[in-house]
Formats: C-alpha cells, structure tokens, sequence
C-alpha cells in the first residue's frame, strides 16, 4: 500500500507517538498494512491547518470550489478499478460490489459540484413590519467527520463533498478497520485543486479520546458520524458540550413486506439487492423479512434458489459473488444470530453453517419460520441471513414493521400503487424502497427517523448539513 501515514496539511505523517496497528485482508486473514495512529497531537495539528486552509476556502466562489469538485468527479471516476481494489483488499466485499461502491463514492463529487452553486437563499418582506428578510446560507466551520468501515469510501465522500461544497475544511477519522482507501483518496483530492490542509486523515487506534477531544476545540463546529447508534449517543453526548450540529447516521432494523399482490420477481429481485449488496453489512439492509402466507412458500423457494447460486469466496477473484465479512467478531455475530433462531424454532432453507477454511467467510442463509422472539428480529444482523417471517393483515404487518427503536429503511412491494403508497405512509422510516431493493442515490436525501439518526446526507439537505441559516432583518 501507497499511503499509510496520517495525513495533515497535505503531508504524510508518521504521528505524534509512532505508533501504528495492522489492517488485515479479511479473505486471507495476511496484515495488508501497518498504518500510523494519530494521538491528541496530531488532531491539534489537524485542526490548525484545517482552520488556516478552511480562510481561503470559504472565501472562494461557489463556482470555484464546484470545479475543484467536479475534478475529483473526473479523476475518481477514471480510477475506479484502483479504488474498487483496495476495498476489497481491506473491505472484502466483492468486486463488482466494491466498484459499484466506488461509483457510487465518486457521484457525491458529482452532485455537490452541482449543490455548490446552488446554496440559494431568500429575499422577502415581513407581513407585519414591513422590514426585508434575507436569508443566507454560510459555511458551517470545522467539521469533524467519522465513518464505518462497511463503505470505506461512500462513506467519506458523502461527508466530504458536501462539507467542501459547503465551504468548510475536514477532519476524517476513518473506520481502523478501513483506513487505506481514505488515505488512497489524498492524492486525488490534491491533483484535483483540494487545498493543503482542507481535508485531513487521521485513522487511529484511540478513537475516542480522539474524536472527544476535536469535539471539545472551540474551532469545530460540525460532527458528522456514521456507525452504530451505540456509539452515535456518545458522539451526541460530547457534541452537547458546546452545542455542535450533528449528523447521525446510524443502526437500522429494515423489514422487507412483500404483499400477496406483489410481482414475485421483481420482489426476489428486489429481496436480494436489498439483503446481499455488501454481504448484508449495511445499514440498509432488509433485516426482518415479512412475507404474505398466501406467498411465503413461492417467494422462499425462488429466494432460497437464488442465494444459493451465489458464490462465496476471495472477492479478488472475478467469479466470485460475495467475499467475507469484514472481520471474526461480525462472523461469529452473524452465526450466534443464526443459531438462536434454530434454537427457537426457525428452519434453515440454505446455508447457516460457519466454514473452517482461512478468511472470515460466512454463507449466504435463509431462515423460514423465524420466531418472533428470535433475536435477529430486534437486532441488526449485518450480514447475510435473510429471516423469513410470514403475515395475513395489513395493519398487522405494518405495526410489526414499526415496532422497533430503528427507522432508517423499509422496503415494500405490492403492485397496487394506491396500496403500497397508503402503507409507505404509514411507515415510520426516513426512506421506503417501493418495488426497489436499493434507495441509495447521491441526488436523494438519505437518513433516518428515531434512534437511525438525525440530518440527511446528499440531496440538497446534505449540503445544508454544513451550513448556518443567516437571516439579516433590513431596512432600506
Ligand atoms: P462503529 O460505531 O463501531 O464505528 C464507526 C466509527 O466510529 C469507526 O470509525 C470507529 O472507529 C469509530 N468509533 C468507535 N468508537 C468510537 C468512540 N467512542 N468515539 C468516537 N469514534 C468511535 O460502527 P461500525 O461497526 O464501524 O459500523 C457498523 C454500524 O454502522 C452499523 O450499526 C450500521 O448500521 C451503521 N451504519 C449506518 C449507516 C447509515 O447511513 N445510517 C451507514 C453505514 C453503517
């Protein structure tokens, strides 16, 4: 690997202590690189050229810093394969998956180059007094940015591009397990006009003391997490210390409703973009299968047939479908989920038994039958078992779908539009996928309700993530 150190005012640097931490291939379990770990020092240092670079930055023209972004569109887009393999080397995903992932990465260069020029504000006169409104957007400040490791690079670029467009400077602490296609994105951003000192990367083993200590610099004005909801309520917590605009996006518990009028296909289909993209290590992925009984055994068998054709191995390797989870402790989750529901009553269609072989590797598994009280209903699985339930009543199933903490996504499907648009409705979820296994797009605002998370990312919304609302009352 090219770049393993932090990276600070655009230099690599070794960091503050010296210390470094492994990153390992979880296809072959081999350390892929020693990358540096940033301390308290080196978020110091980050923070001052981020402060001294976000002074020119801001001041520039909507439409300058839109061109910068619309370069890293270019150059991103014209290095996909590169990108796409070292997510899979750090990742594991396969590579159709990993590109899919980097295209998806470089369409938030894209969009907000778009966003950029388009901050608009708003002149009116007030009812009453007669006085003008004006409104205006400015740039938030310094954003502190944290990410997973399920989407080593759409995961940054949806903070980062927006957070530029904005007129702010960063500070991104990637996931440990991930750190490499962050840094690998440096270059790029450089060769595409990003300033020194805009965009820092500090991966680290001490995340917490690292991420509370930025979020307590006077200088920071914007935390912006994805991860688990777990530790969002700790970011949230340190956040209220001096009041920062958070972005939460966190856990989900997505329920996939496939109604008796649904066309099957198009539901299978739907079903396995929905449970399989990144081997069900997504926020958004179907969680809670409920299916109509009138069509739970056709749907189970045409599901069941298509998860089993998939093939399991090395994501490296062309004719593979689906890679390994990302690491020992997510496998061994996914298989303690696997096993309590056998435990209390659920039947394995396919799949379902953790192989001995080197890598982190974990079948595709289909479970019918899934008891209510079984814990993969209430809890994220992450990873790719599919829980069949079935239903008979609409309001049943919908209060079923609503009964958890998480509001993220819920995937319908029906061919009765008035139908299905009555129930996406009644859905206490911050995005519906209707007849879609797939809601992710940088033109649309992504986030969730309850404890999935507070803001949006991409779509308009995604810029005003980073920005302050100015209204001046005038007289003239
Ligand atoms: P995680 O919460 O464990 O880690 C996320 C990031 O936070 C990592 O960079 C990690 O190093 C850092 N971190 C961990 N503890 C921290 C602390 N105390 N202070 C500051 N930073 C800390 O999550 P994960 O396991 O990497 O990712 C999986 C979770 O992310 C799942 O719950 C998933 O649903 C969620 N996720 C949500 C979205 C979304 O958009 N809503 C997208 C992807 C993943």
């Amino acid at each position: 690997m090219d770049h393993t150190d932090l990276y600070i005012d655009g230099q690599w640097r070794a960091g503050a202590t010296g210390e470094r931490f492994d990153v390992l291939n979880p296809a072959t379990e081999d350390i892929i690189a020693s990358v540096a770990s940033a301390d308290i020092a080196d978020a110091d240092a980050a923070l001052d050229a981020a402060e001294a670079a976000m002074k020119d930055w801001a001041a520039r023209t909507p439409r300058a810093r839109s061109e910068v972004l619309r370069k890293a569109w270019e150059l991103m887009t014209a290095r996909l394969d590169h990108f796409a393999h070292i997510i899979t080397l750090e990742n594991g995903k396969a590579g159709a998956d990993a590109l899919g992932e980097a295209t998806y990465a470089a369409e938030f260069f894209r969009w907000f180059a778009e966003e950029a020029v388009r901050a608009d504000g708003l002149l009116t006169h007030a009812p009453a007094s007669g006085a003008r409104i004006l409104v205006q957007h400015k740039p938030a400040g310094l954003a502190v940015l944290v990410t997973p490791w399920n989407y080593p690079a759409a995961m940054g670029t949806r903070k980062i591009a927006p957070a530029l467009a904005a007129g702010c400077a960063v500070i991104i602490k990637p996931a440990s397990e991930t750190p490499l296609t962050m840094l690998a994105l440096m270059p790029l951003l450089e060769e595409a006009g990003v300033p020194k000192g805009l965009v820092n990367v500090l991966p680290s083993k001490r995340s917490g003391a690292l991420v509370d200590h930025m979020l307590h610099d006077p200088r920071v004005r914007v935390v912006s997490f994805t991860g688990s909801t777990g530790v969002g309520r700790k970011l949230l917590h340190a956040a209220a210390d001096q009041v920062l605009k958070p972005a939460m996006e966190l856990g989900g518990n997505a329920p996939l409703i496939v109604f008796e009028d649904a066309d099957l296909d198009v539901a299978v289909e739907g079903a396995m973009l929905a449970k399989m993209r990144n081997l069900g290590e997504a926020c958004t992925a179907a969680n809670r299968f409920y299916i109509h009984a009138d069509v739970a055994d056709a749907f189970t068998a045409k599901f069941t047939a298509r998860m089993t054709a998939l093939k399991v191995g090395d994501g490296t390797d062309p004719t593979v479908d689906v890679g390994p989870l990302v690491n020992a402790d997510t496998r061994d989750k996914v298989a303690a989920f696997v096993a309590d529901a056998v435990a209390k009553g659920a039947k394995i269609e396919c799949g379902g038994e953790t192989p001995q072989n080197t890598g982190f590797f974990y079948p595709p598994t289909v479970l019918s039958h899934v008891p209510e009280n079984a814990d993969c209903v209430h809890d994220e699985i992450f990873g790719p078992v599919a829980a069949i339930q079935t239903f008979t009543d609409q309001d049943d199933v919908i209060r079923r779908a609503n009964a958890t903490e998480y509001g993220l996504v819920a995937y319908v499907f029906s061919e009765n539009m008035k139908r299905a648009l009555q129930v996406c409705e009644r859905l206490e979820y911050g995005m519906v996928g209707l007849n879609r296994g797939l809601v992710s797009d940088p033109a649309a605002p992504f986030g969730g309700v309850k404890q999935s998370g507070l803001g949006r990312e991409g779509g308009h919304e995604g810029m005003l993530e980073f920005m302050e609302t100015q209204y001046i009352s005038a007289s003239w």
